[in-house]
């Protein structure tokens, strides 16, 4: 049986680079091979399909791996889930496809979030040998995270799956965190009248038009992080606070013609739920209301919170995996499995600061751990 560091040594080894305006290579590969290790195991594989826009309207197949074992009605489900795809090799220093060295596997995705998966999917491996499991385990691996639409883990929720409580493996540590950001994110579009760029007085630069509202934009990212909220403190000092980001401007064609568009991408981090930010974003657009030609909110999910029971079995074995809880800064997954009603908790290897930077690593030791710790929760 391959052990945890040689799943992930496979799974690196799969470019599954996922961003807007890239296309798609191997995520499906990378998927199927994983069904491969899991059906020689026993366990039973089920792939979804669904499409995702490739970015340049192109419709590209994706599919979400679902693993379970014949599952015992009398036990509550438990989803570990995760994401198989990896924002873009971009400046990654070294082998993205993997490399292992000293005590540490090295390479793109391998913080977020190869490293969870793999133990995740070893744990499932081992699950139809284990004598008495206290929980039907249920593997859910999704593979468009990266790309912000999330059509993975919605195409997993069309279903309704019957799912009590899942892990989401995102990496915190391994601390618990039982508390998300919710997120926005908006585009907006000014619109101007395009012409020669000889002749200004013929057209309406829409970049000129913009600059009163992108400095009242940018006020409000400095100023958002007062609207706080005392019950997402933990022993990061930012974790209680709201933030904003304009992401993206866009506009012009070329420098001899008036634009006659700018668009501002934006998203926003909150603590609150999404409608107050809503609220301050058409605040800040009201002046400027007649230069906004189209104002849209792409998603807007408030930040989660997740109550158990105190007294359910599922709450004791969550402070067995550790003591103290967090809060998780970016969005994930377990936002929208939590939307729907399924309790989920953020629990992963790996330090989350690693995220998509330069250089990605997990200790094997680390590694070990988290397959233990998982290995007892189910058991
Ligand atoms: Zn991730």
């Amino acid at each position: 049986m391959k052990e945890d560091k040689h799943i992930l040594l496979d799974l690196l080894g799969h470019d599954t680079q996922n961003s807007n305006r890239q296309g798609f290579a191997s995520t499906n590969q990378a998927l199927n091979s994983v069904a491969e290790i899991l059906s020689y195991a026993g366990v039973k594989v089920e792939f979804q399909d669904y499409t995702v826009d490739s970015g340049n309207g192109q419709q590209v197949a994706r599919k979400n791996l679902v693993a379970k074992l014949e599952e015992n009605a009398e036990l509550p489900t438990v989803g570990l889930q995760g994401h198989i795809d990896t924002v873009p090799f971009g400046d990654y220093g070294g082998n993205p496809l993997g490399e292992k060295e000293g005590g540490r596997i090295y390479g793109r995705g391998a913080v977020d979030m190869k490293a969870s998966l793999a133990s995740m999917i070893y744990v499932m491996m081992r699950a139809p040998g284990m004598a008495n499991l206290a929980v039907n385990p249920r593997l859910i691996i999704t593979s468009d995270e990266e790309a912000h639409s999330f059509a993975g883990i919605k195409r997993f929720l069309e279903d309704n799956p019957p799912i009590d409580f899942a892990i989401c493996g995102e990496p915190t540590g391994m601390q618990v965190v039982d508390r998300g950001k919710g997120a926005i994110s908006a585009v907006i579009d000014v619109f101007g009248k395009s012409g020669h760029g000889s002749r200004p007085y013929q057209g309406e630069n829409a970049i000129v038009k913009a600059l009163p509202l992108l400095n009242d934009l940018a006020a409000l990212s400095s100023g958002i992080r007062y609207v706080t909220n005392p019950d997402f403190e933990s022993s990061d000092s930012y974790s209680h606070r709201s933030s904003m980001n304009i992401g993206r401007i866009q506009a012009g064609e070329t420098v001899n013609v008036i634009p006659a568009q700018l668009r501002i991408e934006l998203e926003m981090r909150c603590v609150q739920p999404s409608d107050k930010y809503l609220a301050l974003l058409e605040e800040t657009m009201a002046p400027h209301r007649d230069l906004v030609g189209a104002y849209n909110v792409v998603f807007a999910h408030d930040p989660m919170r997740v109550q158990l029971d105190k007294d359910s079995p599922l709450c004791g074995k969550v402070l067995m995996l550790s003591n103290e809880s967090g809060v998780f800064n970016g969005f994930s997954e377990a936002v929208l499995l939590n939307d729907t009603g399924i309790p989920t908790i953020v629990y992963g290897v790996c330090d989350s600061r690693m995220c998509h930077s330069s250089q990605e690593y997990v200790d094997i030791a680390d590694l070990k751990a988290y397959t233990q710790k998982l290995t007892d929760f189910i058991s």
